[in-house]
Parts: structure tokens; C-alpha cells; sequence
């Protein structure tokens, strides 16, 4: 099973995906590609660090599953390998989902909503995140969540870190008995 999980910046997808790895063996986390500068404050391998050449000779060759442009940098999902028999989760944006969803249609697609934009936005501004970045993924907030409902996400407020983390994890092992 392909799990994806979307959501804003802000909304916390990278602390409830953690929760999961670390809860349930069977799962197999993908780890992306991306153009972008690292923050200080992240780790070496929250990402496969490449520049923009080495990201576009990987989309010529067919490397990944999906990969989309945001905000200037890019980000790619290369082909699972490695996750043997376990279920993969995908953190991803919601451009990346559309064509996920294409590819694999009966996949788990699960959304992440802020409890409030203004939280959201506290959460952005705080994450060391230039300034004028923090606000570009604020504006581009409404658009992601709209596109992720309309795609037909099952959409989970992130109000309780928990409660968000029973919940998915509910829903994969509901999958996983069908
Ligand atoms: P960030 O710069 O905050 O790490 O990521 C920006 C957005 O890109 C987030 O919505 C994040 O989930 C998404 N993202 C991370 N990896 C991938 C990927 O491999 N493919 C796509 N389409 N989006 C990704």
C-alpha cells in the first residue's frame, strides 16, 4: 500500500509521519529529493540534497514516481526501493498527490488541516524559515488544502498531535483488513 500524506507547511505532517515510522515497522518511509537550501535547524537527511541538474538528469532518466515545483525548488519521490513488503508513506504536496493518485489509484490519501490559519502561521514564522518564505507558504496555504479536498483526500485537523496520529494510524491498519 502507498500511503500519502499531505498537508501545508506548518501543519505538522513531518512530527505525525515520525510517530508513525517509529510506531509501526511495517511502514517505510520515502525519502525525497529536493532543490532547496537546507534550514539550520534541519537534519543532514530530511532530504537527498541535489542541485537543480542533478534533480532534472533524475526526471530524464525516468527516477521518480512523482516529482512537482514549489515555490521555486524541487521536490521528487524516487521509485520505492527497499521498502520490501512494507507499506510506503509518502510526504508530499498536493500537486505531487494528483499524480500519485493517477498512478495508483487505490492508495491511502490522507490530508493534514491546520486548527486555524493563525496557528499555522505561528508555526511557519517560528521554523526558522526566511521571512519572506514563511509568507509565500501562508498565501499558498488555502490553495493546497482546497486542491487536496477537492482530489478527495480524507481530511484529519491537526489539533491534537494523538489524536491525528491514532487516526492515521486507523486508517492504514483499516486498509490493511480490507
Ligand atoms: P518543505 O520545503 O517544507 O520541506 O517542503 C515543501 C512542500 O514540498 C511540502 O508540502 C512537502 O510535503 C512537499 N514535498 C516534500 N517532498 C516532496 C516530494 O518528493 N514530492 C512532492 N511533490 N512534494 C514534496
Amino acid at each position: 500500500m502507498i500511503i500519502v500524506v499531505c498537508g501545508p507547511g506548518g501543519v505538522g505532517k513531518g512530527t505525525v509521519v515520525a510517530r508513525l515510522i517509529d510506531a509501526d515497522p511495517s511502514l517505510w518511509l520515502s525519502r525525497s529529493w529536493s532543490t532547496r537550501e537546507r534550514r539550520p535547524s534541519e537534519r543532514e537527511d530530511a532530504y537527498i540534497w541535489v542541485t537543480r541538474e542533478e534533480f532534472e538528469a533524475h526526471v530524464a532518466a525516468g527516477g521518480f514516481l512523482e516529482y512537482a515545483e514549489f515555490l521555486g525548488n524541487f521536490y521528487g519521490t524516487p521509485w520505492p526501493e527497499g521498502a520490501d513488503d512494507r507499506d510506503v508513506i509518502l510526504e508530499i504536496d498536493v500537486q505531487g498527490a494528483a499524480q500519485v493518485l493517477e498512478r495508483v489509484p487505490d492508495c491511502l490519501f490522507v490530508l493534514l488541516e491546520p486548527p486555524s490559519a493563525e496557528v499555522q502561521a505561528e508555526r511557519l514564522r517560528g521554523r526558522g524559515d526566511p521571512p519572506e518564505q514563511a509568507e509565500r507558504r501562508i498565501a499558498v496555504a488555502q490553495a493546497e488544502l482546497a486542491e487536496g479536498r477537492r482530489l478527495g483526500a480524507i481530511c484529519i485537523v491537526n489539533d491534537d498531535l494523538e489524536r491525528t496520529v491514532a487516526e492515521v494510524a486507523a486508517l492504514i491498519a483499516e486498509r490493511r483488513s480490507a
